[in-house]
């Protein structure tokens, strides 16, 4: 097998990946603060995640993925100034902190499904309090020091602090209001107190009073119990580059009392630029109130998994720039691929393969695999998500297998269930029907997909009975609502929208 290289931000520089645990991959990603729904921009940090989880399940490693909810103690800013996101979001929409989080956490958990990425472990941070308590404790003599708003850490008290960032002690906030009494500009709450006068709903006990821990501690504490440190990897936005991530880093380097950095490789997802109308650079956020959800697509007539090939399309650390246009080209991609694929599971050798591979075991499909196939077209997909998890050269080998007569029958089945393992596009049930959804706003639609069967159905009766008039009417009907006949169709599958 080819050896998996990998972009580790840490040192700039593509590093193959060696496990610390013989066979296993340990992975972290920052989660979503969950007081509002996930933009797309957001899910793309979950598709890439999942496509470095896919490609170290397809490596052989047994996989261990956490994804956290942080339900508490993320600010406006991504410092110590600012509201509480949850509190605030709480406090607007007149209900509890508790049941934001549950509701958008609900949502998030939905999005995920829809979009093909596998289940990780879902950590919310509420229920680490007191590890992040005890974790405070054990760093604070030696990194922290006592505000009246809080515990904070000293970013002098770490060798090397913002390494990640290559940013210098002050540079990295300095953009951002600081907190009265702080030493240095980067130095963060690890505890922040409540104050005196001031409610808020999430808030426990610390010896360093009542209050709510800060933002960072979070992923430090549940990385450390859930995977232990040090583990393989960690992932997040670019953003988190340059903030969060170094601010772990710290509280692991203080921890661990040593230089570790908690995670070997430290891995950023690039932004999805919002370019919707020209001029627009900016990166999809939520403090713009713009942002679109991946329901909003579905609205729109897009299905969940045009997205997820928009985000393949592109190298996870190149920016990705949204248009409507290029995400009409994707679902147009897709159902290509979905036509092919419908094709093969019509055979006889896709019951065939799958019933050779029931627990759909990659091994099972690779060993039986004509090995000039395998060495050809196989080798070449490997190569390429080996490549730092190159997914947009992946996609056209996937494409050619697909429709590649030269190849037999059941060795595109077989390729195509091994490549999709990496790809999460749902070769086992993608269809073009399922790709065929009706905006919901556009009044142009008039006809439900059954009308639109029916009158289909209609038209074929009167077509065999010679009554083109009247067939041609129905045609045109159908075609005056956005429908477009595909007679003649090889699947018989008989209408676009
Ligand atoms: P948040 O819920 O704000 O903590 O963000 C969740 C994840 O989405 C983090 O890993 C962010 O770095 C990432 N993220 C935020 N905005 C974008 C964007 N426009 N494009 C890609 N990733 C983003
Ligand atoms: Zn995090």
């Amino acid at each position: 097998m080819t050896d998996l290289k990998l972009f580790n931000s840490l040192t700039r520089s593509l590093e193959t990946f060696q496990p610390i645990h013989p066979g296993e991959a340990r992975v972290y990603s920052c989660g979503p603060t969950v007081y509002n729904y996930q933009h797309v921009g957001n899910m793309r940090a979950y598709v890439f995640a999942d496509t470095l989880g896919r490609v170290l399940s397809f490596k052989g490693y047994d996989l261990r993925h956490v994804i956290n909810i942080t339900d508490v103690g993320h600010l406006t800013s991504d410092a110590d100034a600012g509201d509480d996101k949850m509190e605030k979001a709480a406090a607007s929409q007149g209900k509890s902190a508790w049941d934001i989080a549950r509701h958008y956490q609900s949502v998030f958990e939905e999005d995920l499904a829809r979009l093909n990425i596998r289940k990780p472990q879902h950590p919310r941070a509420t229920d680490y309090v007191e590890a992040m308590i005890a974790w405070g404790k054990a760093i604070e003599d030696k990194h922290c020091y006592r505000l009246d708003s809080g515990l904070y850490f000293d970013v002098t008290t770490v060798p090397d602090y913002g390494r990640l960032a290559r940013a210098s002690t002050d540079e990295g906030e300095s953009r951002i209001d600081t907190v009265e009494g702080k030493r240095h500009a980067a130095d963060f709450a690890i505890w922040r107190t409540t104050p005196a006068g001031e409610n808020r709903q999430m808030e426990w006990d610390s010896p360093w009073g009542r209050g709510a821990p800060g933002w960072h501690i979070e992923c430090s504490v549940m990385s450390a119990e859930l995977l232990g440190h040090p583990f393989d990897i960690h992932t997040g936005g670019i953003d988190h580059r340059e903030i969060h991530h170094p601010n772990e880093i710290a509280q692991n380097q203080a921890h661990a009392c040593g230089p570790d950095t908690g995670a070997r490789i430290w891995m950023h997802n690039n932004f999805l630029v919002d370019r919707r109308r020209s001029g627009d650079l900016g990166k999809m956020s939520k403090s713009t109130g713009d942002f679109l959800t991946l329901q909003a697509l579905v609205d729109r007539g897009y299905h969940p998994l045009a997205y997820r090939l928009l985000c393949l399309q592109a190298h996870y650390r190149s920016e990705l720039e949204f248009t409507w246009d290029g995400l009409t080209a994707a679902l147009a991609r897709l159902n290509r691929i979905a036509l092919q694929i419908e094709r093969l599971r019509a055979s006889t050798a896709f019951q065939f393969v799958q019933k050779q591979a029931a627990d759909g075991q990659l091994q099972g499909l690779r060993s039986r695999l004509d090995p000039v196939v395998a060495k050809f077209y196989l080798q070449d997909f490997e190569r390429s998500i080996s490549e730092d998890l190159n997914t947009p050269k992946a996609l056209p080998i996937f494409e050619q297998v697909l429709q590649n007569k030269k190849i037999s029958l059941r060795d595109r089945v077989r390729l195509s269930l091994i490549m999709d393992q990496v790809l999460g596009l749902g070769v086992e049930k993608l269809s073009r029907k399922a790709l065929r959804i009706r905006p919901k706003h556009d009044i142009r639609y008039a006809f439900t997909n059954r009308e639109v069967d029916s009158l289909i159905h209609a038209r074929k009766i009167l077509k065999s009975r010679r009554e083109f008039s009247a067939s041609d009417l129905i045609r045109d009907l159908l075609t005056a609502d956005g429908v477009g006949i595909m007679d003649g169709d090889p699947l018989g599958w008989e209408w676009k929208l």
